[in-house]
């Protein structure tokens, strides 16, 4: 459907939520696809669960650890061969007050969200520039767009990613590759909304369903959702867009 037949990708963050998602519809397509996540078990069982659909390969490692990405994602690229698309999907979400939030969450979020997507590109994009192609998606959020109470860490990097996504875009786009982001909204049937849900539960605030009927599509959105969009722009559907942050949120901004 997108033409994305015998490419290459790598995703990361891909054990789970939306990553997995994605590695699921970049197989369906044709591609060849390799995840790199923190957990390895959890990336052996998802390349098991996922492997019957097409080819693909794991690797572990943090994407905050320059020589863990050195590793890991070379490891992928050299299983895979040359890389058509790269999603930057890896990603956490700590919740705390900007003046309350411990250094450690602080440092975790950028080294993750920020750090880990610049060691990531840096690995795999200079072989794009040099073949003179590829797609970059970078996962941001909706608070990639505006600030939240009790969010400042997570929206701060988040907007730097979107940041970065025009940057990089700038910079290599004569080269014929392509950055773009997306910015999920409200997804629901991942691990890190899991999580969120647990503790909202706990302090007696509405659910993730409940919030979405606010929302003008009236439901929360899934990992496939944002697997959609990211294929899209990873194809040549998308072929004159580059820099931008679509987001997929079921029209949350039109509140
Ligand atoms: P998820 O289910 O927790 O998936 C995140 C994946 O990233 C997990 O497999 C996780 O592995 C992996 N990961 C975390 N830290 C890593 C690290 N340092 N190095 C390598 N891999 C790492 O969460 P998700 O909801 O699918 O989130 C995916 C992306 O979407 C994130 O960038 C997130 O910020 C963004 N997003 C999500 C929502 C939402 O509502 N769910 C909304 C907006 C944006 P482990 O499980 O081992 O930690």
């Amino acid at each position: 459907m997108y033409g994305l037949k015998g490419k290459k990708a790598i995703v990361t963050g891909g054990a789970y939520g939306i990553g997995k998602s994605i590695a699921a519809r970049l197989l369906a397509e044709g591609c060849d696809v390799g995840i790199f996540d923190l957990d390895g078990a959890a990336a052996d069982a998802t390349a098991r669960e996922l492997g019957a659909a097409g080819r693909i390969v794991c690797a572990s490692g943090d994407v905050s650890d320059k020589a863990a990405v050195e590793n890991g994602i070379g490891a992928l690229m050299a299983a895979l061969g040359p890389i058509d698309i790269l999603v930057n999907n890896a990603g956490i979400c700590r919740v705390g007050k900007l003046l309350d939030m411990s250094d450690a969450d602080w440092q975790a979020t950028f080294g993750i969200n920020v750090d880990g997507l610049f060691h990531v590109t840096r690995k795999v994009a200079p072989q794009m520039v040099e073949r003179r192609g590829g797609a970059i998606v970078n996962i941001a959020s909706w608070m990639g767009k505006s600030g939240a109470a009790a969010y400042g860490a997570y929206c701060a990097s988040k907007f730097a990613v979107v940041a970065m996504t025009q940057s990089l875009a700038c910079e290599i786009g004569e080269f014929g590759v392509r950055v773009n982001a997306v910015g999920p909204g409200l997804i629901v049937d991942t691990k890190m909304r899991d999580e969120s849900e647990a503790q909202r539960k706990a302090e007696g605030l509405p659910s993730a369903h409940d919030r979405a009927q606010g929302i003008p599509l009236r439901r929360p959105g899934y990992p496939d959702d944002i697997a959609r969009a990211v294929l899209f722009l990873a194809s040549d559907e998308a072929a004159f867009i580059t820099g931008e942050t679509i987001s997929v949120t079921g029209g949350l901004w039109n509140d």
